[in-house]
């Protein structure tokens, strides 16, 4: 393979790519396709790509099942089933307190990816300017491109990847037409606090911008942290659209179901970009989905406990192979500074991490503008099994070992 150095926010290939219109070049192929690649290649474990290696719950594949039998395989309306936004709305008042209407204020897309590039592509455009904070997932940076607008990052720094409020009001212009949120939050595992919720939302109500709240991992919250999804802040429903998605709540993430909630204005907008981008998608899954997010508290409160527990083993084997862990309060992702391994670039250090241990995770610098701020910060997945999990800690604890031995 030919991944190499990158651009600046991006593992890519160098050249300019054939035919890939400007405004696309230098994104080469995301971090996670070629980590993915780099791990069957070399036959390492992978701890690069968040997506879990068990199946999610029997009930929601076997209704699944079930819908492919009975003859659900057409197109489903252009806004989802009506089930599916029923079940939406209902989960959203049953977790959130939110109140969405079925009717025009739930729309189903393929997966969080393409209720954020609708979201996107309908409310911005070229002159038009987008908030976000560094370091941010992948797919923000192509969706702001791909709208032609600019995107303009505001750096989360420090073990508790906090932002500077003066910061934040500094990066809003005239021009400012949306600010797009992720908490709980990729790559840094960061649940952004109610006090930092209420910076957000001034700084979006004083500037009268929309926000996009993209939550796919509000299930994964870990110890005390608390999900506040920014559209229950004062003044802010009217202005946000809610984001989250069934792959990261249900361990289904290759069905791309995933939706968008708002006031209906807001949701017709993002609806029409939407009917020209897939139109719809995963009609057999759609009633499948409805049937997860009407699962018990038993669900829910075990799925989260069990994730935490495989954060907990994670973190303590990194620790034990000498990285210096930043706990995450949530997400599939755990940071941590390879500085104490004696290593000063993530990007080398997750190049040849395959060679030297058999193990893939992902350099956080392509997700920075900025790549300095994250040079040392790599992230690791812990949505695996434990005994993947363990694997992975027996082979990393090698490093260390191995550099001891060296000296
Ligand atoms: N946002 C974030 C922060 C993610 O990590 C991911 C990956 N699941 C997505 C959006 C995309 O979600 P989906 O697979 O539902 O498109
Ligand atoms: N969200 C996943 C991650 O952060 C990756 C999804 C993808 O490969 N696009 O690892």
């Amino acid at each position: 393979m030919s991944w190499q150095r990158f651009d600046n926010t991006r593992i890519a290939v160098v050249e300019p790519v054939q035919y890939l219109t400007e405004r696309l070049q230098g994104f080469g192929t995301t971090i996670f396709t070629a980590m993915s690649a780099l791990a069957v290649e070399t036959q390492s474990v992978n701890l690069g790509q968040g997506f879990p290696d068990t199946d999610g719950p029997v009930a929601v594949s076997q209704a699944a099942i079930d819908a492919i039998k009975t003859g659900h395989n057409q197109y489903p309306p252009l806004p989802g089933i009506e089930p599916l936004r029923t079940a939406v709305a209902e989960h959203r008042l049953r977790f959130r307190g939110q109140r969405f209407d079925p009717a025009g204020e739930v729309l189903i897309t393929a997966g969080a990816t393409e209720a954020l590039a609708a979201a996107l592509l309908s409310l911005t455009g070229p002159g038009d300017e987008v908030v976000t904070f560094e370091p941010y997932y992948d797919s923000y940076a192509a969706g702001i491109a791909m709208s032609g607008a600019q995107r303009r990052v505001v750096t989360l720094r420090g073990r508790d990847f906090a932002f500077d409020p003066d910061e934040l009001e500094a990066a809003f212009t005239p021009n400012t037409k949306l600010m797009l949120l992720n908490s709980p939050h990729n790559p840094t595992g960061k649940v952004f606090s109610r006090s930092e919720m209420e910076v957000i939302a001034r700084v979006c109500i004083d500037n009268d911008v929309i926000a996009v709240t993209d939550e796919v991992y509000e299930h994964l919250v870990f110890d005390d942290a608390e999900h506040i999804p920014l559209a229950t802040l004062p003044g802010m429903a009217e202005r946000t659209i809610t984001v989250s998605s069934a792959g990261k709540i249900f361990s289904f993430t290759g069905w791309k179901i995933g939706w968008a909630c708002g006031p209906a204005e807001l949701i017709n907008a993002v609806r029409t970009a939407k009917q020209f981008l897939t139109f719809v998608s995963g009609a057999p899954l759609q009633p499948a989905v409805a049937v997860g997010l009407r699962l018990g508290d038993d669900f829910f409160d075990g799925y989260t406990a069990e994730m935490q527990s495989k954060r907990d083993r994670l973190v303590d084997g990194l620790a034990a192979a000498g990285f210096d862990v930043i706990v995450p309060q949530g997400t599939y992702f755990v940071t941590a500074d390879i500085t104490p391994l004696g290593e000063t670039d993530g990007i080398d250090f997750c190049m040849s991490l395959p060679k030297r241990c058999g193990v893939v995770v992902v350099p956080t610098q392509v997700f920075y503008d900025n790549p300095e701020t994250g040079r040392r910060l790599v992230r690791f997945a812990f949505c695996k099994r434990d005994e993947v999990l363990d694997e992975a800690c027996r082979r990393l604890q090698q490093l260390s070992r191995s550099a001891a031995g060296a000296i």
